[in-house]
């Protein structure tokens, strides 16, 4: 049943109607039967096997297909599974065309398994820059993967433009949303063929559960994927699949608190002399503040900064720190902190940092939903020793 529903936060909460039928237990039950019984031989039911669907995974993906905006959504065990299955789409030797920023673990599935495994050439190009993407499209390019905001430079793109471009040239347009989540930009209807997430950062929220989401309009390319997904089996367990829709029940509130903390912090850290530079998508001073306020719901929860100092300072300053957790993670409901070259971006070699424009002295703050006074004096106490 589609209700016509019009708020994010009503949407939160009723979207993917998973009331259980059965029961009318309100929310949906876990059920980890790994088959199911067929009422008699060659008569199949809704469900056959957990790999190919699960009713706590359904009732999930009906919730976020209805968030975004589609008609069907996967879910994974991860973001970087779900991104898999989209390449696995590719034949070899296909060419991609990719956001020069992204997450490093994209790029090493884009420039190191994928390239070995399906000898798919990737290129990475500067999103921004609209005639560049054009002229990086070759006859034998299928994919165009966007980013926005781009893990860690929080570089906006316009996806309404990007997804123009590509599909006058027949190219399948995939935006990770990881960083933006639903409630902050719907790529579907700018345009974008498939939405992908990394579920693990604000969806869930509460930093225990890992999980990734396709989300498409097209049926045929859903079946498609669908295919993929029970091919190669990466799905998400029914468990996992109960604590995100718990996770996003409360996506909403949490947004809010985050983008009220982000913004806080932001305008301190634009104050202090140990500060190059910060970049949030919501301050005036950042290059892509006018799309992104076009674009977007809210700015997200990921503040970037510049820091005037070396490692050891990076270090000292990490160490001093009470309330921000040193963490790999994004998006839950702590506060975190991390070093996007010796952490999430150290996989790659130092020349592909500086291409992707991640320097040494840069540094991620997610902020979480703690009180933004809070978080300001943990920081002051920490730069006070740098
Ligand atoms: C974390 C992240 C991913 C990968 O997701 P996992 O759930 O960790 O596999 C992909 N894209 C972005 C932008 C991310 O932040």
């Amino acid at each position: 049943m589609n209700k016509p529903l019009k708020h994010p936060e009503t949407q939160c909460i009723h979207a993917g109607d998973t009331v259980d039928p059965l029961t009318g237990a309100v929310m949906p039950a876990i059920y980890p039967s790994s088959t199911y019984k067929q009422e008699a031989f060659g008569v199949w039911g809704d469900y056959a096997y957990s790999r190919n669907g699960n009713p706590t995974r359904a009732a999930l993906e009906r919730c976020v297909a209805e968030l975004e905006g589609g008609t069907k959504a996967l879910a994974f065990a991860s973001g970087m599974a779900a991104s898999s299955a989209v390449l696995e789409l590719l034949p070899a030797g296909s060419h991609v065309v990719a956001s020069r920023g992204m997450y490093g673990g994209s790029f090493r599935l884009f420039n190191r398994v994928k390239r070995h495994s399906q000898a798919l050439l990737t290129d990475f190009v500067d999103c921004s820059d609209l005639p560049a993407v054009e002229a990086a499209i070759k006859p034998e390019t299928k994919v165009l993967w966007l980013e926005s905001p781009v893990n860690p430079t929080l570089q906006i793109v316009d996806i309404e433009a990007l997804a123009a471009i590509g599909h006058k040239h027949d190219v399948l347009v995939v935006v990770d949303n990881t960083f933006a989540t639903p409630l902050g930009q719907q790529p579907l209807l700018l345009g974008a063929d498939i939405v992908m997430h990394s579920c693990t950062k604000w969806m869930g929220g509460h930093s225990d559960t890992l999980g990734g989401m396709l989300v498409v309009k097209d049926a045929e390319l859903g079946n498609e994927l669908q295919s993929v997904s029970n091919a190669t089996g990466g799905v998400l367990s029914p468990f996992e699949s109960y604590l995100l829709l718990r996770g996003i029940k409360t996506l909403a509130l949490r947004l809010k608190q985050h983008e009220t903390n982000c913004f806080a912090l932001a305008r301190w850290l634009e104050q202090q002399p140990r500060v190059k530079q910060v970049r949030y998508p919501g301050l005036e001073s950042h290059p892509q503040h006018e799309l992104a306020k076009r674009q977007m719901k809210h700015f997200g929860a990921v503040i970037t900064i510049l820091l005037d100092g070396t490692e050891d300072d990076v270090a000292t300053l990490f160490n001093a720190l009470n309330v921000f957790i040193i963490a790999e993670g994004l998006g839950g409901v702590e506060s975190m902190i991390g070093h996007p070259p010796t952490m999430s971006h150290n996989s790659m070699l130092p020349e592909e940092r500086e291409f992707l424009g991640i320097p040494d002295n840069m540094i991620r703050l997610s902020p979480g939903i703690e009180n933004a006074a809070d978080l300001i004096a943990d920081l002051e106490q920490a730069f006070a020793r740098i």
